[in-house]
């Protein structure tokens, strides 16, 4: 397969990335390097032990513990969070969770520039992006802003081992398709289709790997790799159908962001299929398949993830109003955006059904 060389632009972003089992313990000499000398400590109610371990560790350098991250990050815990970074008077945070805790350190340092570190503990990859969210009046805003990118990066698979089994097959399926929208990126490179390939092949290698007790370590560590990678091209370039329907499904529906993800994907991936065939086929060789769409849903089903919209609890009328909003709001796709197609795709999706290219 020929890489294309047409054109174009790769500018990476500035983010130190330490990886490996135990490199927890490095982190007070990382706040260190970072000229910081207060470090608050973000996570969930449910990552509090976690959050006091770290708080330990980091002795002299920990000001203190804050256990609000809330998924979507509501702008009252932003505000909370920034008032109590500010009483502590830190002058770094250290984000240890998924997404909702690094999205929160993201909404401090949106207003302060206070640096990140994040220390990711599932796999949906907010660690390796200047990407922000927050959610006012039940309406969540997305904005792009370089002083939200963490500025280090602890992947210690010790941490992400904990993550349960459901949730550790959606967080990677989640993961996989920022990789897989991004090799059919409109502003995609060489290098992002290189670390998009690799992080499919590394992220489904460890998906199934979880399942064998003894070689889970490993395939834990394939995971973390793989978030590492496909978080990387979720922060470099721009991703396509596939993560707008999961936005408009996730704001207006309240469905979970990764389970809607893992049911999403095959089905935008056979909508996008004809018009990306390039990207197709590398998804396709990534998890050693010909057809890359049934490929994954095929691998979700195998993990025993949900398959259909409908489990998730959403309702049949409200699939024309979720291919209304799709349609309202028109962004860049490599096919056109076609009602009748985009509908039968939601249904197929709601039903569960396998994906079909039309
Ligand atoms: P999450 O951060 O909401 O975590 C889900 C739950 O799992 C939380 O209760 C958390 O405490 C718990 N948890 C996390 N790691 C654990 C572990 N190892 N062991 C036990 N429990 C653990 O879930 P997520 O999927 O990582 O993040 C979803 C959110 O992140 C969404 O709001 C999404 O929009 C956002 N996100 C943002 C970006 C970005 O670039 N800005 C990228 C991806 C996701």
């Amino acid at each position: 397969m020929e890489v294309d060389l047409t054109q174009f632009t790769y500018a990476a972003h500035a983010a130190r990335v330490i990886f490996g089992r135990g490199c927890l313990s490095s982190l007070p000499a990382e706040v260190e390097a970072l000229g910081a000398r207060r470090a608050i400590v973000l996570c969930t109610p449910m990552q509090r032990a976690e959050g006091e371990r770290i708080v330990d560790l980091l002795g002299p350098f920990g000001a203190g513990l804050h256990d609000g991250a809330q998924m979507h990050v509501p702008i009252e815990s932003a505000r909370e969070a920034r008032a109590v970074a500010a009483r502590l008077g830190a002058d770094c945070a250290v984000a240890i969770g998924g997404g909702s805790t690094i999205g929160l350190g993201k909404a401090i340092a949106l207003e302060s520039a206070l640096p990140i570190i994040a220390v990711p503990t599932t796999y949906a990859g907010s660690e390796m992006t200047p990407i922000y969210g927050m959610t006012e009046n039940g309406l969540k805003t997305t904005g792009k802003d370089s002083r939200v990118l963490p500025r280090t990066v602890l992947y210690d698979p010790d941490l992400a081992d904990s993550l349960p089994l459901p949730l550790s097959f959606v967080s990677g399926m989640n993961a996989i398709a920022h990789a897989a929208e991004g090799l059919y990126a409109r502003d995609g490179n060489p290098v992002m289709s290189l670390m998009a390939e690799e992080g499919i092949r590394a992220m489904a290698s460890g998906l199934k790997g979880l399942a064998d007790p003894a070689g889970m370590k490993n395939a834990r560590t394939q995971c973390l790799y793989g978030a590492w990678l496909c978080g990387t091209v979720l922060g470099h370039v721009g991703m396509a159908l596939h993560h707008k329907l999961c936005h408009t499904l996730g704001g207006s529906f309240n469905l979970p962001h990764a389970e809607t993800h893992t049911i999403i994907l095959p089905h935008a991936l056979a909508y996008n299929a004809c018009a990306a065939p390039d990207a197709l086929a590398r998804i396709g060789r990534a998890i050693d398949t010909e057809d890359a769409p049934r490929g994954l849903y095929d691998l979700a089903g195998a993990l025993g993830a949900p398959m259909a919209l409908r489990d998730l609890g959403m309702k049949e009328g409200d699939l024309e109003r979720a291919c209304h909003i799709a349609l309202s709001n028109p962004y860049w796709n490599p096919r056109p955006l076609e009602a009748e197609a985009l509908q039968a795709l939601l249904r197929r999706a709601w039903e569960g059904a396998p994906p079909e290219r039309d």
